[in-house]
């Protein structure tokens, strides 16, 4: 059984064109039909927490994954109605030490900063059945510090933002997909359950839980591209035989 686990950034209006990045925002009315689509066609919408024994092999059932990377206050606001209104959940990973700050590890690239949430807005999330996850502190490339540095990025993000929400942080995902097997080793040992990549395909069960490949959908994916995306094998990684 393959499980398309999809990866989102914004859900906001999508900016011109011109601007870097735009292809990471969502529009919410976009969204919206396609979360409809998926229960339409007898899913369900999971956070990686709830996913984890369909990932073992424990389970099975129509599931799919749901996160966002980065924590933005735009999730909160137009993602989380339409999970709330069909009864999916999802994982938000935040940038334990950006809470009510903005993206600033784009803004060399020319984006346009934008909010994310606030400490009391993350508390919500978790209130209204989200998944905390990490995103480590600072948003960094792990495999470039040295490994005592990307440890404390690992295990005091995971500290940090269970002193928020009040409850066990046990997803990981690795900004910029950035991670080797020795920084894959470092968020087994922190005590998380699993780690999400940027690397493309659906999730089986075979899958090493550090290593979680995921669907990405982009602000100019149409419901068509989006179904085929999730449902068809277009997006699994070239495996070995
Ligand atoms: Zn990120």
């Amino acid at each position: 059984m393959s499980i398309p686990i999809l990866m989102y950034h914004q859900i906001a209006p999508v900016p011109p064109r011109s601007q870097p990045l735009w292809t990471l925002n969502v529009d919410p009315a976009r969204f919206r039909l396609q979360m409809r689509w998926m229960q339409r066609l007898g899913y369900r919408g999971c956070s990686v927490r709830e996913l984890l024994p369909y990932l073992r092999g424990e389970k099975t059932g129509k599931v799919f994954g749901i996160t966002f990377d980065d924590g933005f206050a735009n999730v909160l606001n137009n993602a989380m109605p339409v999970l709330c209104d069909l009864g999916f959940t999802a994982t938000c990973y935040f940038v334990a030490q950006r809470l009510g700050g903005h993206n600033d590890w784009d803004a060399h690239y020319g984006v346009a900063p934008t909010p994310l949430m606030q400490p009391r807005e993350l508390s919500a999330w978790a209130a209204l059945g989200g998944e905390v996850g990490s995103h480590t502190l600072d948003h960094c490339h792990l495999s470039r510090l040295p490994p005592g540095e990307a440890q404390r990025q690992i295990a005091e993000s995971k500290q940090r933002l269970e002193d928020v929400c009040g409850t066990a942080v046990e997803s990981f995902c690795y900004p910029y997909g950035d991670a080797t097997a020795g920084v894959q080793g470092m968020v087994r040992a922190a005590g998380y359950s699993n780690g999400t990549m940027t690397h493309r395909g659906r999730a089986r069960a075979s899958d090493d839980l550090f290593d979680l490949p995921r669907v990405a959908v982009a602000g100019f994916t149409g419901t068509a591209k989006f179904l085929y995306k999730c449902l068809s094998g277009v997006e699994d990684r070239r495996r070995g035989t």
